[in-house]
């Protein structure tokens, strides 16, 4: 699902970093301008979707930036 945000970015929505919003509402923030979208046109489900795929999808850049930044010299235990 493609989208573009009030700064002109322009990218999946799952791109977006999860958030939650008041503890209790998922959200996606534009990792550019910061803007927060709680997804209103989505329902429920869909909304939730949307966030796992993200949280997923941010997961995964984390674990790139680890191994990139390690070079991968890290210890076996
Ligand atoms: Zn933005």
């Amino acid at each position: 699902m493609r989208e573009s945000c009030y700064c002109g970015r322009v990218g999946e929505v799952e791109d977006r970093e999860p958030v939650w919003r008041d503890c209790r509402t998922e959200a996606l923030r534009c990792p550019r301008c910061g803007h927060l979208d709680p997804l209103p046109y989505l329902d429920a489900d869909a909304r939730r979707g949307v966030f796992e795929e993200s949280e997923r999808r941010s997961l995964e850049r984390l674990a790139e930036g680890a191994r990139a930044g390690r070079g991968g010299d890290r210890a076996a235990w």
